[in-house]
């Protein structure tokens, strides 16, 4: 038996390293609300600006904060309604009215909290909403997953406090309106620690107070829009390896690095691969949006995660065997998608995480070729889970495209893996010159937006967006691309059938859903790509040609590989070489056939019991050899003995078997198709019916009722004792 080793190698090394984000990853745990529906009392207002005052108690565990939120009205309101979770005690809530802060009613719904002005605001007004409050912050249940506060220490015994909050946002800490679509312009931080402890966090640091009570007051200060759950705190005593780097655009920003004092070593290492990462980033997508900030990593006990600026690092300095830190590759590229392009609602998540994924592939084919690339991309095809839309189109929760339905508490991960894919075909079909066009429009829409440091050059997208630039770029339309792919779960597959002179075509997609997608077919090692225009063709094919459908698996669809194929298929050659039927049968799907190419015959699971007795009346055997895994497929080399070949004096039938699996890891299809000049049965079997119309007519005439043969034990029982007969009667003359 051979199974190809060297797909094996491939395919588990690569899955390892690629499934570490994406994989569907058990939680058991929801996050809070972030985003959703926007109600009235939210839309009403945009946010200006968010002014952070608080100090952290390590040993309470707790924070004391007071946030001033500066607010232009854009809908007439009454009501000033923010989120902060519900650990937190709220002492007063005030806002500027004329020339001071005036105190106003509040009532706590959960987790958001309404506040009455005074009179109706009107639009084009502005206001500052001042709200205190204390508590103990919920402590992060998976983080970074499902977020909250870490109060970890260090090697030496030190306060390491980190918090991490994407699907939850940052009113696990801070009071804020919740919603990826309202963005501040700047953030300022006036965060007060032990003195001991340093602070980092996002943009600039302006200023360091040293307090008479064995304190220090970190200012920070954002100043350009930020994803509110990109407003973290890092504390530890970190110490900065810092290096310069100077942009495409030409501006020189400092890359920082915050390390534990027992990682500064290290840390070297990653600020190293940090720079390479970045020229990368910067040659497809262009320059670092954030070159008058900088560009920060903050160590920290979670994995990782994207805060702008202040990149949260938690992958232990472990190269992988690419020799690359693939979690900070992917954090940093998030500065692109995520931080500077981002989704205005939850739902169009994938505009982060698919392209940033993409992205990751990407720089695989940048340093080690396209065929890494395509490796990578093959991969993720098993993973993709298909239950929800990647890119449903109302609005989400960040926990509903994060997790999976009904319970979330479980990641989903298609915003990731299957995002990625879904641009990897965008790329087959619209070609890399365009592809990559709309790539970097994706990113910079325009040259003038990349000159920009203050703000502009960030904006929200929606998937339409995308769909429009990548629309313009090839000049095609792409509606039925974008429809079949993110509006909805399921994936397109491709029905091959045997027709005259060829194949016959045809996509089968959810609702009959338009999908004209072209397919390359290599016919004899010729490659050439078939128009599917209204999502058909027919190929004319000559007797024998080898043909491969989409060989390197450019086009998402159905046909994933099941987790166990290997497994499965050899507990099932056991069963049915120790002729345990009901076991066997166990196996195979319930939509199982049994195809057997030379006649064109289908068996379906009922019959095909029949023909495991036959098998079992003739004392079968069965072997494989030459076993290769494609996809969905294993296919080998099939080698069939049994008493009634025996007795007919041929030792054995070689077939190719295909055996097609299900995402269940079930059997779903056999395909048996006979090696050419395989002895025949038919043929040597006339003598033998000749010799029983004489000798046992009554016999033949109910095992062979009108020659023809009728397959399951009972009859290969009588067929093999028939033989037996004639053997003796053959010997006696
Ligand atoms: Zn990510």
């Amino acid at each position: 038996m051979r199974i190809s080793l060297k797909f094996f190698l491939t395919v588990t090394f690569l899955l390892t390293l690629f499934t570490s984000i994406q994989a569907q990853r058990k939680l058991g745990v929801r996050p809070t609300e972030s985003g959703g529906p926007l109600i009235y009392e939210q839309a009403a207002y945009d946010v200006q600006e968010y002014d952070i005052t608080a100090r952290v108690f390590p040993e309470e565990k707790k924070i004391v904060g007071e946030t001033l939120i500066n607010v232009n009205i854009v809908a007439p309101t009454n009501w000033f309604v923010f989120d902060l979770d519900t650990p937190f005690e709220i002492a007063n809530v005030s806002y500027f009215s004329e020339k001071d802060f005036v105190e106003i009613k509040f009532k706590r719904d959960g987790g958001k909290i309404w506040a009455k002005f005074l009179q109706t605001l009107q639009p084009g007004e502005n206001t500052t909403v001042r709200i205190a409050y204390s508590g103990n912050p919920r402590i992060a249940p998976k983080p970074p997953w499902v977020g909250g506060f870490m109060w970890e220490k260090t090697a030496d015994g030190s306060d390491w406090i980190v918090n991490a909050q994407q699907n939850d946002g940052a009113d696990l800490w801070f009071p804020i309106k919740d919603h990826p679509s309202d963005e501040p312009n700047s953030v300022e931080l006036h965060i007060t620690v032990p003195e001991n402890l340093f602070v980092a966090s996002v943009g600039k640091i302006e200023n360091i107070d040293i307090n008479e009570n064995s304190t220090k007051t970190y200012h920070w200060k954002m100043s350009n829009s930020i994803n509110n759950y990109n407003i973290v705190l890092n504390i530890a005593p970190y110490k900065i390896v810092a290096e310069m780097y100077t942009s495409v655009a030409g501006e020189t920003f400092p890359i920082k690095f915050y390390a534990l004092p027992e990682s500064e070593e290290k840390a070297k290492d990653i600020v190293d691969q940090t720079i390479k990462f970045l020229k990368f980033y910067e040659k497809y997508l262009g320059p670092y949006p954030y070159r008058t900030e900088k560009l920060g990593i903050a160590e920290t006990p979670h994995l990782g995660m994207e805060h702008s600026t202040v990149i949260a690092y938690g992958n232990e300095f472990k190269k992988d065997k690419r020799g690359f830190d693939w979690l900070m590759l992917h954090e940093l590229g998030h500065e692109w998608w995520g931080n500077m392009v981002t989704a205005s609602d939850w739902r169009d998540m994938w505009i982060h995480e698919g392209f940033q994924s993409f992205m990751d592939a990407l720089y695989l084919e940048e340093t080690k070729g396209k065929e890494a690339y395509l490796d990578a991309m093959r991969a993720r095809v098993k993973n993709t889970r298909n239950m929800q839309a990647v890119a449903p189109r109302e609005p989400r929760f960040a926990y509903q495209v994060y997790l999976a339905a009904p319970d979330y508490v479980k990641s989903d991960g298609d915003i990731y893996g299957k995002g990625s894919l879904i641009l990897h075909t965008l790329r087959y079909l619209i070609g890399d010159k365009a592809f990559f066009k709309g790539l970097r429009r994706m990113a910079y829409p325009t040259k003038q937006l990349e000159t920009y440091t203050d703000g502009r050059q960030n904006r929200f997208v929606t998937t339409d967006d995308v769909k429009q630039i990548f629309e313009e770029e090839s000049k095609m339309d792409l509606d039925w691309f974008f429809e079949v792919y993110l509006r909805q779960p399921e994936l397109p597959s491709l029905v091959i059938k045997q027709v005259e002179n060829g194949n016959s075509l045809r996509w089968q997609t959810p609702n009959d859903l338009p999908f004209p997608m072209p397919i390359e077919i290599e016919i004899n090692g010729e490659t050439k790509r078939i128009n599917m225009k209204q999502g058909r063709a027919e190929i004319r094919l000559k007797e024998g040609a080898s043909v491969f459908f989409d060989k390197n698996r450019w086009i998402l669809k159905k046909g994933k590989q099941s987790k166990n194929m290997k497994t499965q298929f050899e507990g099932y050659f056991k069963a049915i070489n120790d002729h345990e039927i009901e076991k066997a049968l166990s196996f195979l799907s319930d939509e199982f056939q049994l195809h057997f190419t030379e006649f064109n015959v289908n068996v379906d699971k009922k019959s095909y019991v029949d023909v495991l007795g036959w098998d079992k009346g003739a004392n079968g055997r069965v072997s494989y050899e030459d076993l290769i895994i494609e996809d969905n497929t294993i296919k080998g080399i099939f080698t069939e003995k049994n008493d009634f070949l025996r007795i007919l004096r041929i030792n054995e039938l070689k077939a190719n078997i295909a055996f097609e699996f299900d995402e269940f890891g079930k059997i779903s299809r056999q395909i048996y198709t006979p090696l050419p000049n395989q002895p025949s049965f038919q043929e040597k079997l006339q003598s033998v019916v000749k010799w029983a119309r004489q000798n046992r007519p009554d016999e033949l005439d109910e095992i062979y009722p009108q020659n023809q043969m009728k397959f399951n034990q009972k009859m290969a029982e009588r067929w093999v004792r028939l033989l037996q007969e004639w053997e003796k009667s053959k010997a006696g003359v």
